[in-house]
């Protein structure tokens, strides 16, 4: 059916407009999604207009209350934005209250239902794509932010064993290990004294550091298992420096986020249009195209 062919009064005129989303973020000019949902779309048949939208957090309440007002159906939130977006929303799912952090926005009536979809699609990255059983593997997880909180939950419910989280500011971590609520399970290590906090079998980077710093992240190679699996939340250049050192290290493997920036997309895109993206495809064509982003 053409737009040309259904007069504007006509009900059937809304529904055959492309769908309105957007990711919002500051910076954002460089965000992925708006190719991922386009690739989506096509993938499906599904008509969407998805634009990325510069929006820091002072103003992004009044963007997003206007984007809804204008016809926006869905929207991604990324940094810095997360726990505004949580704030704000009618309803939260379970996951995304116990993350606190919200990065799927579902337009619902005059207000937004919000959603996290990223600890559930790191989790299928690493076992799904890459086949990884992350069952009893002692973790070590950098960070406490956002995406941090959003991955301890999904990987203590995906059943790792031991959980050791560190984080730049400690009392972030120790919010974190007590929202969780599993002390003998779930512990937090101050980051100078990771020396001393043995061996891990996997190895996350929830950290943004790879972002404004091009240098390896100062971290001991004794945190290295035999085996040891080692993945950076971030994709491209910021992931280069924490994949360079555990490579250094003797990791098994050094990953990088874009299967699981690939995965969310695919979880967010399910929330708002019911239907499943096959995201191999995708994935492919980004790790193909993009800078600092080689396999192994
Ligand atoms: P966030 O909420 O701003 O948290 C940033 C985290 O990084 C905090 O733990 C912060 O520690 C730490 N940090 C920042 N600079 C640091 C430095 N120089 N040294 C050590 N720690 C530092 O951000 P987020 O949303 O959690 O995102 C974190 C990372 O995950 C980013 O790289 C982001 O791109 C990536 N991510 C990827 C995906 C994906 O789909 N692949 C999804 C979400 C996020 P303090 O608490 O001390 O400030």
């Amino acid at each position: 059916m053409h737009l040309a062919d259904v007069a504007v009064d006509d009900p059937t005129f809304a529904s055959a407009l492309p769908g309105r989303f957007a990711v919002f973020g500051q910076p954002i000019a460089h965000s992925l999604s708006p190719r991922i949902h386009a690739a989506f779309g096509r993938q499906l048949g599904i008509a969407l207009d998805y634009r990325a939208i510069e929006a820091p957090a002072e103003t992004f309440v009044a963007q997003l209350a206007r984007f809804g007002e204008e016809g926006g159906r869905g929207a991604n939130v990324t940094l810095p934005l997360k726990q505004h977006a949580a704030r704000l929303c009618l309803t939260v799912t379970e996951r995304a209250r116990r993350a606190d952090s919200v990065n799927t926005l579902v337009r619902d009536g005059v207000g937004w239902r919000g959603d996290s979809t990223d600890g559930s699609g790191l989790v299928r990255d690493l076992t799904s794509r890459h086949g990884l059983d992350v069952r009893a593997r002692r973790t070590l997880l950098l960070g406490a932010g956002g995406a941090a909180r959003a991955a301890a939950f999904a990987l203590v419910d995906a059943g790792i064993g031991e959980l050791t989280i560190a984080n730049r500011t400690s009392e972030r971590a120790d919010a974190l290990a007590d929202a969780i609520g599993q002390p003998g399970r779930v512990h937090t290590r101050a980051w100078h004294d990771l020396g001393s906090a043995g061996a891990f079998d996997l190895i996350l980077n929830a950290t943004s550091a790879g972002h404004h710093d091009p240098h390896a992240p100062a971290l001991p190679g004794t945190l290295i298992a035999p085996r040891a699996v080692c993945y950076d939340l971030s994709y491209a250049l910021a992931a280069i420096p924490f994949r360079a050192w555990a490579r250094s290290a003797g990791a098994a493997l050094a990953l990088d986020g874009l299967g699981m920036l690939v995965e969310q997309a695919a979880d967010a895109f399910e929330l708002w249009h019911d239907r499943r993206p096959d995201t191999d495809a995708v994935y492919a064509e980004l790790r193909a195209h993009l800078p600092g982003n080689a396999e192994d």
